[in-house]
């Protein structure tokens, strides 16, 4: 009996000690299976030089092909019809709207001329309601509009326009639009998430004025532009060598000054400048140089515009959170990261968003704090080891290195086009970029890495010559100076 009895207890402990073995095996298993997931990703996102270099290429390629024919490529290229950026001699009250993701802002600028300049700036901004991004162009006009008429009726004492006189806007637009003249224009598609099916074609500025006229406000929009304009306005007028302007926000896109001549498909005027800004609309790039992966091939086919805007979809604010969301939840799916089962909200589609993921990649607290509550709060997984924290770090350095080192190849493809990726004959020339968004401004690993990426494709001596300035908000100042440059009172005695 005493034998029998020991013998049972060996049994009984070899047999724990084999599913002990088993559930150790299981979960290294596991762990292995895990980590070959993040290491698959992470060699598809590669950005060695090499690639990059081809990136830059393809990008000054279809910047070509673009402003060679309508429909020649993927970027568009559009004219933006600015063919003078800012002196420095605007003067006057003027407003600005910009609409153009997830938040808009209403400016009032007062301009004093080259002694002056911004004597006073004042704004208001508020967020445009989900559901009014995917309703109707009335509901949404209406909406800005009554926005537009609240802080126009804070208008001070001291500073109004001339009795008699219409006030002017710039209307910043951020979406792609076909302009038929610095003050009109057609959109073309929604992006962003925005998805209004009654506004494509639609007349951007006729629709915001019956708006404006529907909220009891006579109001002339004197400028049509976006936020790559804007800003690219903006930055010129604080300094003479912002050749191009970046947004890298909820969207991303670029604007230059090109010369009017080397724009075959430009049938007007040469302007008297011999320059025109061109909305380059670089969020549609596309180019089998681009290092995608099964992740960003579905999350492309399930969004709102499957097939464009490609580009963006890689380095934008929009998706780069959602980017990270997928590939965690194909390691709990497949891999069973976060155990055996997959956390419901990690299914939820762009629940992650960016800034929180931002906020997980900066995190430098020695147990990854940050990681691990936002994992607690976003996911609603309420315990993460460490180590599976730092993957989650080292998914969301992947993700944003890939976007950083992408906006960089971009950048380099914009100054090759201008022949300003090398250095002729010791010429100091200086290109200045004002870059502008949400993304770049608070995203500081992502900033950081598309700045040295930009100087190691250029090398030491070009980088010395080409700079990134932050142009915080230029885009609002800028369309107020367009519309002060393309006012109806234009030469008039001008007293404010
Ligand atoms: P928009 O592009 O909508 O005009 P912004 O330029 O302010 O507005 O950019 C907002 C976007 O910037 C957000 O959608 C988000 O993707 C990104 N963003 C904002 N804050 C952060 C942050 N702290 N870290 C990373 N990204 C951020
Ligand atoms: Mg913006």
């Amino acid at each position: 009996m005493g034998k029998v009895a020991v013998g049972a207890t060996v049994i009984c402990v070899a047999a724990a000690a084999a599913l002990l073995a088993r559930h150790r095996m299981n979960c290294s298993g596991r762990w292995a299976k895990a980590m070959a997931i993040l290491k698959d990703f992470e060699e598809k996102c590669g950005t060695p030089i090499g690639k990059l270099r081809q990136v830059a290429d393809a990008m000054t390629v279809e910047m070509h092909a673009g402003l060679a024919s309508e429909g020649g490529s993927k970027l568009k290229m559009l004219i933006s019809y600015v063919d003078n950026l800012p002196t420095g001699d605007e003067k006057g009250l003027f407003y600005a709207l910009d609409l153009g993701g997830t938040n808009f802002r209403v400016i009032r600028v007062l301009l004093g001329g080259q002694e002056g300049h911004v004597v006073k700036q004042e704004f208001e901004e508020g967020s445009i309601p989900p559901h009014l991004m995917t309703g109707s162009s009335n509901d949404l006009f209406d909406y800005i509009a009554e926005a537009l008429a609240k802080f126009i009726a804070t208008e001070d004492e001291g500073i109004h326009v001339s009795p008699g006189r219409q006030r002017e806007l710039g209307f910043t637009f951020s979406f792609p639009v076909r302009q038929t003249s610095i003050s009109s224009g057609n959109l073309i598609k929604w992006t962003k998430g925005f998805s209004i099916d009654d506004a494509v074609g639609q007349d951007i500025v006729g629709e915001l004025t019956k708006a404006m006229d529907r909220a009891g406000l006579d109001m002339r929009v004197a400028a049509l532009v976006n936020d790559t304009i804007g800003t690219l306005a903006g930055g010129r007028y604080s300094n003479k060598d912002v050749i191009a302007a970046v947004i890298l926000g909820t969207g991303t896109n670029a604007a230059y000054v090109e010369q009017a001549h080397a724009i075959p498909k430009w049938h007007g005027l040469l302007p008297k400048s011999g320059e025109m800004v061109i909305n380059m609309e670089w969020g549609n790039f596309r180019s089998s140089h681009l290092p995608l992966t099964e992740y960003d091939q579905a999350l492309d086919a399930e969004s709102l515009n499957p097939g464009e805007q490609i580009f963006e979809k890689v380095i934008s604010g929009m998706y780069l959170g959602e980017i990270v969301r997928r590939v965690l939840c194909q390691m709990a799916e497949e891999a069973d990261f976060f155990g055996d089962t997959v956390p419901p909200k990690l299914k939820i589609p762009f629940i992650l968003r960016t800034p929180d993921m931002s906020a997980m990649h900066h995190d430098t607290s020695s147990d990854l704090r940050v990681v691990g509550n936002k994992l607690k709060d976003i996911l609603e997984i309420p315990d993460t080891s460490l180590k599976m924290r730092k993957v989650v770090v080292k998914l969301c350095d992947i993700v944003a290195t890939r976007g950083a080192c992408l906006s960089a190849a971009g950048i380099v493809g914009i100054l090759k086009k201008l022949g300003r990726d090398t250095v002729k004959d010791g010429e100091k020339q200086k290109s200045v970029i004002a870059l502008d968004g949400g993304l770049y401004e608070h995203y500081t690993k992502f900033s950081a890495c598309m700045e040295s990426t930009l100087k190691e494709m250029l090398g030491k001596e070009v980088s010395e010559n080409i700079i990134i300035e932050l142009s915080n908000d230029g885009s609002g100042i800028g369309a107020a100076l367009l519309a002060a440059s393309h006012s109806q009172y234009l030469g008039m005695d001008e007293s404010f």
